[in-house]
């Protein structure tokens, strides 16, 4: 018996949304409250009136957060906004007394830096009022934080290399298009490559590392490396880790727009002067880009996320990998959406399970890794994500 308060209802709370009415018997009451009301409603239609409350919110201003929350009563406040409401929406539950979990971690907006640190503040606070929050319950971040807590917990007595390999083998036949938001997506792929390695941060060029690998059920794919948020919490938590890394892949033709569109200056977050008003050409950009939501119908083929694990069990040297494939046209027969928003929005519901439950549950502020993975594995297998190990 438990409510749950839905914050987005972009691509990921569509999935979210729906997933919770699936789950009837975690979440007794459903709402999802968004900037634009008419999106809430789109999502009510397809799952029921009767199923799914729909509230406008502000999630930039905290007094109407508060007064939301008040009105609602919800046990968990699950945020699919975006990054930049993260502590909005946070205060809010500090003020009513109310867990929190999201999927991305906090990002000023004038200032990409993707680090834990504005959140991993909230630390005391949260304690001190006895509630929760859950960071980064999505799958990179979210499910690649719970396969290396599970390597560590259940098959490793030591863990020394991680690398994450996020591969999207899906085709939607357009030109140019982002899987999730175009902003936030431009944003963390124009952004410097870093990785973690001998107790320090290794910083590359943009894009400037690759290599080929041959994923199962979607074949090969050239991937990149990139700076990604789990990478610091899980530096932390996994025990004698020498290097993490995390690549993702990208077509040639991807690649080629992305190039154009930065040297014409269309990623850029700095405010231009246009006809006597102020825009930022990334956010002009995401408006005349396809939106993802809309991917659904037209992408064919496969995701296929893990983590290839190198450490120590029982004196001796052992590989692992752990990984999900998840078939895009699967995703949108069963929820309306395509695999990214589909294997973000299902690991929010699973989190948010597992704490309405009490399951997972302690105050303060934490990161997935810093749970029993097996519960929420078990849940993966149960939701829609099955996934798979093998030595290598
Ligand atoms: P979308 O842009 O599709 O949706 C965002 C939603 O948030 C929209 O409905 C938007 O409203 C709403 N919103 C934005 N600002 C506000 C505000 N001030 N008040 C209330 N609502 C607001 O994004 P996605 O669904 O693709 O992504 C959602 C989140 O998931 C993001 O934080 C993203 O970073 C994260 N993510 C995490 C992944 C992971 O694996 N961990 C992977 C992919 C995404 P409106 O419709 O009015 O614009």
């Amino acid at each position: 018996m438990s409510t749950v308060l839905i914050i987005g209802a972009g691509g990921v709370g569509n999935v979210v949304a729906r997933k919770c009415v699936m789950n009837p018997q975690v979440f007794t009451r459903v709402v999802l409250a968004s900037r634009t009301l008419s999106k809430c409603e789109e999502i009510q239609r397809a799952v029921g009136t009767e199923k799914l409350e729909v509230a406008q919110v502000d999630a930039d201003n905290v007094p109407e957060l508060v007064a939301l929350i008040r009105k609602v009563q919800p046990d968990l406040v699950l945020n699919v906004a975006l990054p930049y409401q993260d502590l909005t929406i946070m205060d809010a539950c500090l003020e009513t007394g109310v867990d929190y979990l999201d999927t991305a971690n906090y990002e000023p907006k004038d200032n990409p830096v993707f680090e834990y640190k504005y959140q991993w503040a909230y630390r005391e606070r949260y304690e001190k009022r006895g509630i929760m929050a859950l960071l980064g319950s999505g799958f990179d971040p979210g499910v690649t934080n719970v396969f290396c807590a599970y390597a560590q917990q259940y098959l490793f007595d030591e863990i020394h290399y991680v690398d994450i390999l996020d591969c999207n083998g899906g085709d939607h036949g357009l030109p140019f298009a982002t899987n999730f938001n175009p902003e936030i997506n431009i944003r963390e792929i124009t952004a410097n490559g870093r990785y973690w390695e001998d107790g320090e941060w290794k910083i590359t060029p943009p894009l400037s590392e690759s290599f080929e690998y041959d994923f199962e059920e979607v074949g090969p794919k050239r991937m990149y490396l990139l700076y990604h948020e789990e990478l610091e919490s899980l530096c932390r938590n996994i025990k004698g880790l020498k290097r993490i890394r995390f690549y993702m892949s990208f077509g040639e033709q991807y690649l080629t727009h992305l190039r154009v569109l930065q040297n014409v200056g269309m990623t850029s977050i700095e405010p231009i002067e246009f006809q006597g008003q102020q825009i930022v050409p990334l956010q002009f950009l995401k408006a005349v880009l396809p939106d993802p939501g809309d991917l659904g119908p037209l992408t064919k083929g496969k995701t296929n996320i893990g983590c290839n694990i190198e450490g120590i069990k029982d004196g001796k040297v052992k590989r692992v990998r752990i990984y999900n494939v998840c078939d895009h046209q699967d995703a949108y027969r069963e929820v309306g959406s395509q695999a990214i928003s589909y294997t973000t929005g299902v690991p929010a519901v699973i989190g948010a399970m597992l704490m309405v439950q009490k399951i997972w549950h302690r105050a303060g502020v934490f990161n997935m890794e810093e749970f029993d993975a097996k519960p929420f594995m078990e849940l993966l297998n149960q939701q829609g994500l099955p996934w798979h190990i093998k030595e290598y």
